[in-house]
């Protein structure tokens, strides 16, 4: 066989479908977040897509605790967490993630996608009979979980909470069941009921295991997410959050009751057979969640940021899609001019907005996902509401009736 024919082939595809990836060649500046400097162009940018929603990647606190850790511990862990890898690090950011949760224990690994995939496919997978019951928008990370479980798959609608126990009510009474679902979806930025969810669960003994990195150290009085705002943390069997995305570092986690925490620390091998993360990353993930528990300035800030970019958009008659969280969806419907409009906010404003295209949302739902922050400025949003009016009147892209 001819494997480069094939790969050629398959790029070949990717490009005529306009889903060929380009990454933009940032450098972040550290102290001006949201600042980088984009070497495609040679300009510096203002970020408009950073998953590192509240800029706790150059926190002061955070910073400070990675250089004291490396110059105390050096660069890497030295080990699997079995065999020399636990630093002094992974147990105290350990402790603070179950107490943010008001749970147990808690459980790290390498990342978020990881800790799906491992929690997933350890748990649907050792218990004989398994069905899973899945919402129909869960991240790539708990399907790639769900399907090595190998456990019967279930998808229900997504948020559909009566859907969701008209399957369970179909599946004998005996069988062990797994509800999947995340808190924040990422790229509709809706909300799921949780409460609601957990009401079912409850009716037919299932557990539930919630996704909450699009919302951990964002939402609820400690940033515990969506599950503590609504008061029902202690209702749901898994809890996991990254470290990556609000805490700014990388990692991802599990929070719940020391016996389930236990029984994944003893056989879930993306956690056992990985070498653990760096202790300088442990503990400047700790200092984010540590400052983030206590501190709302933060979450107080990001919230109005939203709230003002919304409306400053909404008012110039660009279709936002009605989001609940502090992701703002700005619909093109169209993938080749998605990424147009992305190369015209960059070059000719030096905005940067990632196009988010198919396979990550539906064909025809292609959408420019704009993610403020609190350390975006008045002027930063004056920028970006005329950029974008520029470029949806240079390309003719759907706009809608601004509100009364
Ligand atoms: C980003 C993401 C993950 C993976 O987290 P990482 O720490 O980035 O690996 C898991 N679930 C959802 C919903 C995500 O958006």
């Amino acid at each position: 066989m001819d494997f480069d024919s094939f790969f050629k082939e398959r790029l070949d595809a990717l490009h005529s479908e306009g889903r060929y990836r380009i990454f933009a060649d940032l450098e972040r500046q550290c102290g001006r977040f949201p600042r980088a400097f984009d070497h495609g162009i040679g300009a510096e940018v203002t970020v408009w897509c950073s998953n590192d929603y509240l800029g706790m990647g150059q926190h002061p606190a955070v910073l400070a605790a990675m250089e004291a850790e490396l110059r105390r511990t050096g660069g890497g862990a030295g080990g699997t967490r079995n065999i020399s890898g636990t630093s002094h690090a992974h147990v105290l950011l350990e402790r603070e993630l179950a107490a943010l949760h008001g749970r147990e224990a808690a459980l790290v690994f390498t990342s978020g996608f990881v800790a799906n995939e491992a929690a997933l496919s350890t748990l649907a997978g050792s218990m004989p009979g398994m069905v899973v019951l899945s919402d129909a928008m869960n991240h790539a990370s708990m399907i790639a979980g769900i399907r090595n479980s190998r456990a019967e798959r279930v998808i229900f609608r997504h948020n559909d909470t009566a859907h969701l126990g008209q399957l369970l009510a179909a599946l004998p009474h005996e069988r062990p069941k797994l509800i999947c679902f995340e808190s924040v979806y990422s790229m509709d930025g809706d909300i799921a009921p949780i409460a609601e969810i957990c009401d079912v669960a409850d009716r037919f003994g299932a557990m539930t295991y919630l996704d909450e990195v699009h919302a951990v150290g964002l939402y609820g009085d400690h940033g515990g997410g969506i599950a503590e705002r609504d008061g029902v943390s202690h209702r749901l069997t898994v809890i996991q959050g990254t470290l990556a995305k609000a805490f700014g570092t990388m990692g991802g986690y599990l929070a719940g009751s020391s016996l389930m925490v236990d029984f994944l620390r003893g056989h879930a091998p993306g956690f056992i057979f990985t070498s653990s993360m760096p202790p300088l990353v442990a503990a400047g993930a700790l200092a984010a969640v540590r400052h983030l528990r206590e501190s709302q300035a933060e979450r107080a800030r990001h919230q109005e940021r939203v709230a003002v970019v919304k409306r400053r958009l909404a008012a110039a008659g660009l279709p936002l899609m009605p989001s609940t969280s502090h992701i703002v969806p700005v619909m093109v419907g169209d993938a080749a001019l998605c990424r147009t409009a992305s190369d015209l906010l960059l070059r000719d404003h030096q905005i940067y907005v990632q196009p988010i295209n198919y396979p990550t949302v539906p064909r025809g739902t292609e959408r420019l996902r704009l993610t403020p922050t609190p350390l975006h400025g008045d002027a930063d949003i004056d920028a970006l509401v005329a950029a974008f009016e520029d470029v949806w009147q240079l390309l003719q892209i759907r706009k809608v009736s601004p509100p009364l």
